[in-house]
């Protein structure tokens, strides 16, 4: 399940992949709620005080990929290979030469790596990364409760981590705890931790753990290659904004080959690449470090830390003006945007 922001339901849409989605496969959420669970401090958002519709949709990861495929199937351009990975690729001059697992060569203008944290793009490129692991794992479950979620996407900050309850279509939650290596107490503890505020639960899906850290590319690009998504930088999810990143990624590196190609310019020249780079980094340092300091900061058990934090939380709720500038960025509706995300 991710949190996808209007900004990146635009290039869904754009893409022709959000109109098939089913009313089931994503829910609209409307309002925001985080608290801090060691202090008095909360911020809500909601929805009509940004004229938005919703501040975003639950989608199931599954049936975007789902989606996606069947798009890329119906597009008379693209032909997929399937289940095959990347053995191998070589830089000549006017292309990459690149060599599958299956013995397979094709020859490529410009290799994209999307292939996740760990990639073997980025491996094979030879390109470094910096970061660290938190000392936490995501547990994701959906879970069902008495009292209706209302559109609302919840996150309460835990002595442990940040808990999150996303609003499901069929009235269920799929909640995502970032929490030490005790899953099997976390979900026990579940009604006590929420203080009851969606009434008694039942968890109704299988629980899944992630270990969660920071990483990031020391670069982006080289000559004829271009690294997007987690490949390129993974964030703690505690703000569910992780692939709306990778998204912007997409869009901004699409705009940059729509552009050489209409300069009739090579889309694998380094200084076209550049330009990408340049632009998506100055744009997820910030978020990636406004990620890692939220965590710090809520790691922190400390009695004027956490008195700080609840204070600014609150203060934050009241000032208008900041408030806004937090739920445009959310929204992804910050910076000027490229073509897919209009
Ligand atoms: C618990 C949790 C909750 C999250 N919630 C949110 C959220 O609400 N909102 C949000 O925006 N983000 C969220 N995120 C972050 C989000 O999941 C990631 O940012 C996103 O999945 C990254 O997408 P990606 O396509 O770059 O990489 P991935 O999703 O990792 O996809 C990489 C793909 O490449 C394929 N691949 C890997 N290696 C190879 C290879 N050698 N050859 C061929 N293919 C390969 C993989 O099979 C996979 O299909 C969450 C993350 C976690 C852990």
């Amino acid at each position: 399940m991710s949190a996808i922001s209007p900004s990146s339901q635009r290039l869904l849409e754009n893409l022709g992949i959000w109109g098939s989605l089913n009313a089931t496969d994503c829910c609209a959420y409307e309002a925001m709620s985080v608290r801090d669970a060691l202090g008095n401090g909360r911020i809500g958002f909601d929805c009509a005080d940004y004229a938005q519709p919703s501040l975003g949709h639950i989608v199931f990861n599954q049936a975007i990929v789902s989606s996606a495929w069947q798009r890329v199937h119906s597009a008379s351009l693209i032909s997929p290979i399937e289940g095959v990975g990347v053995h191998a690729f070589k830089r000549v001059a006017s292309h990459m030469s690149v060599s599958l697992d299956d013995g397979r060569e094709i020859d490529a203008t410009l290799v994209i790596g999307a292939d996740g944290v760990n990639s073997r793009v980025r491996e094979l490129a030879g390109i470094r990364t910096c970061g660290w692991q938190y000392p936490q794992h995501a547990v994701v479950a959906t879970v069902r409760h008495a009292d209706p979620h209302q559109r609302v996407a919840r996150q309460v900050f835990l002595d442990d981590g940040p808990l999150a309850f996303l609003p499901l279509g069929d009235g269920r939650s799929s909640i995502v705890w970032s929490t030490t290596p005790r899953h099997a107490e976390a979900l026990a503890a579940l009604e006590a931790a929420m203080e009851g505020e969606l009434g008694a639960m039942q968890q109704v899906g299988a629980r899944a753990s992630f270990a969660l850290g920071l990483r990031h590319a020391l670069d982006y690009v080289q000559p004829r290659l271009a690294l997007i998504g987690d490949a390129a930088h993974q964030i703690h999810p505690l703000a569910g904004q992780g692939v709306n990143l990778g998204f912007v990624d997409v869009a901004v590196l699409s705009d940059i080959i729509k552009q050489a190609r209409q300069a009739s310019r090579d889309v694998g020249e380094h200084g076209i690449l550049r330009r990408y780079e340049r632009r998506r980094k100055s744009e997820n340092l910030p978020v990636m470090a406004g990620m890692d300091l939220i965590q710090r900061l809520f790691s922190r058990h400390a009695e004027p830390v956490n008195q700080i934090r609840s204070l600014g939380l609150s203060a934050a709720d009241r000032l208008t003006p900041l408030k806004r500038l937090f739920a445009q960025q959310a929204m992804g509706f910050s910076g000027d945007a490229p073509d897919l995300l209009r």
